[in-house]
């Protein structure tokens, strides 16, 4: 069984047909998953929390994207903090550094993460952060509000990630999870593969970022959760392990995280 860490079942791209890719996830081994709100606007975010409510096995992410950021006046962040307080919320994101595409200007990005930052650790929620770039360099900035202002108690991952083996280690000491996404699974992969196989794999978390990143053999089309196994599967060979334990694993480590309470088995 498997968890999908990260992914955007709420967005448009599934409006057509959203019950039949929740329902193909679930039958094709998905116990679970995170619906981030974050990353098409602000406004966004209570339609998670609708999907959330929809289905036990849906759980809810709240936030302002690193894209959205100069959408982050005081008007929008109360209204974030007031669905953060929604009852399927388990997590914060996503939020972070973007300066690949800089759709909004650095220091509106840094102003927003470090306002989520501390908004998660007040709440005791995890963060999904999302990162890229790197001239600036997003993953040091990261980094460095990740540990001024979690104080040692924040909790989060690292989604979808393409950073590099020295930067997911000095992560992993400040606490921080790594999820791969459809990425690992790209015939050109960025030397993600031999990160994939170097970290602990308690640490690990596997993701789809649906309707985004298809795995390979689908690249260019639509993503949806049931893709998270493919992502699953190249861990488990590249890892020289049993895809059974990985899925395990990544389940556990992602329920472990977001404090969502193991599914009763039949
Ligand atoms: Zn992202
Ligand atoms: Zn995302």
């Amino acid at each position: 069984m498997w968890f999908d860490s990260h992914c955007h079942p709420s967005a448009d791209a599934f409006d057509d047909d959203r019950a039949s890719v929740l329902e193909r996830a679930f039958a094709s081994g998905v116990a679970g998953l995170l619906a981030i709100g974050a990353g098409w606007g602000v406004a966004h975010n209570p339609r998670t929390l609708a999907l959330a409510e929809s289905d036990p096995r849906v759980f809810a992410a709240v936030g302002v994207h690193p894209h959205d950021a100069a959408e982050a006046d005081a008007e929008a962040r109360a209204l974030v903090e007031r669905w953060l307080g929604h009852p399927r919320v388990v997590a914060l994101g996503e939020c972070g550094l973007d300066y690949h595409y800089m759709r909004s200007a650095r220091e509106v990005q840094r102003d927003a993460l470090a306002w989520q930052l501390a908004l998660a650790r007040e709440r005791g929620l995890p963060v999904s952060l999302h990162v890229r770039g790197e001239k600036p360099d997003a993953f040091a900035e990261v980094l460095d509000l990740w540990r001024a202002l979690g104080g040692g108690s924040l909790e989060g991952v690292l989604h979808c990630y393409t950073g590099t083996l020295e930067f997911a280690k000095r992560a992993l000491d400040a606490g921080l999870l790594v999820s791969f996404s459809g990425i690992l699974t790209f015939k050109r992969d960025g030397g993600l593969r031999e990160i994939a196989r170097a970290l602990p794999l308690d640490r690990l978390l596997v993701e789809t970022d649906a309707p985004l990143l298809a795995p390979e053999g689908f690249r260019g089309r639509r993503n949806e959760p049931a893709r998270v196994a493919d992502v699953g599967r190249v861990l488990a060979q590249v890892r020289g392990e049993p895809i059974e334990e990985v899925a395990a694993a990544t389940s556990r480590n992602a329920r472990r995280l977001f404090r969502i309470a193991e599914p009763a088995t039949a």
